[in-house]
């Protein structure tokens, strides 16, 4: 089921859009074993473990920004539901200002452009981290993986004369400003929007599995570039989401993909 949760963050409305679910082996986690993810499962109740696709939308003011894009076409039937949630809550392309790519994996942004490389979001400029761009745009980073940097590279391309690169730590404008979140990938960042004295913050990639990454952080998975940097990023995001509880989302959170966190030791509790 594909939907969006709307949550308010003082002046500034925000919605979590579902893109897509699926779920993943155990093979896709790395520092664990199956014992323990079989234990981790079974305390959750859970027997598989699920993830799901998600992007965001933003409107503050009269600007509207989406928060990565979902598959698009890339991933087949597993995702690509953007556009019906848009629809839903009564969003056309057209309307969207602003894209911000938390970082340049294609379940972020395959939804930015048509299977021709054409751009979707005619009046969108296009935000990401220098330092993803600069990781993207450099071929030595994908010598192994040439097909990787070509949907990126398409993207880039699509919105070059809108493409806006900013600090990982930015101001953008609005309530939000960029977090500075490596490791996933070089310049893998999170969003946080501020209105007023309230919080929200869009964490990024930094959990690909609630039921397993909460509890143990050390827990990674084998789509971050640099296992040790996404670690000491998740536990920062961890400690700053636990210490005020500000409610936040991620790309990968299940539905409805708003909740807080608190700290119990080494722990992390997920309270939706
Ligand atoms: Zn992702």
């Amino acid at each position: 089921m594909n939907h969006a949760t709307k949550t308010q963050v003082g002046d500034i409305e925000i919605f979590v859009l579902n893109d897509g679910n699926t779920t993943f082996e155990t093979d896709t986690f790395t520092a664990t074993s199956t014992t323990e993810i079989k234990s981790l499962l079974d305390k959750a109740g859970q027997s598989s473990i699920k993830t799901s696709f998600n992007a965001f939308l933003i409107k503050s003011g009269d600007e509207v920004t989406l928060v990565d894009s979902g598959a698009g076409e890339l991933f087949g039937s597993i995702a690509g539901n953007l556009n019906t949630v848009l629809n839903d809550i009564g969003i056309a392309k057209s309307d969207i200002t602003k894209l911000i790519a938390t970082h340049m994996h294609p379940d972020h942004i395959g939804g930015m452009i048509d299977s021709n490389g054409n751009r979707y979001f005619d009046n969108a400029e296009l935000v990401l981290s220098i330092k993803e761009h600069t990781f993207w745009s450099n071929s030595k980073n994908f010598t192994n993986h040439p097909e990787q940097q070509a949907h990126a590279l398409k993207v880039l391309n699509a919105y070059s004369d809108q493409l806006i690169l900013c600090k990982s730590d930015a101001d953008l404008g609005r309530g939000l400003s960029s977090i500075d979140i490596p490791g996933h990938t070089a310049g893998h960042i999170g969003v946080k929007v501020s209105s007023s004295s309230s919080q929200f913050i869009i964490a990024g990639d930094i959990v690909h599995a609630q039921h397993l990454q909460f509890i143990n952080p050390n827990i990674g998975v084998t789509f971050d570039q640099d296992y040790d940097m996404a670690k000491k990023s998740r536990l920062k995001m961890f400690n700053m989401l636990s210490a005020e509880e500000i409610p936040f989302s991620g790309g990968h959170l299940l539905s409805p993909g708003v909740a807080t966190i608190s700290r119990d030791g080494s722990e992390y509790i997920l309270n939706v």
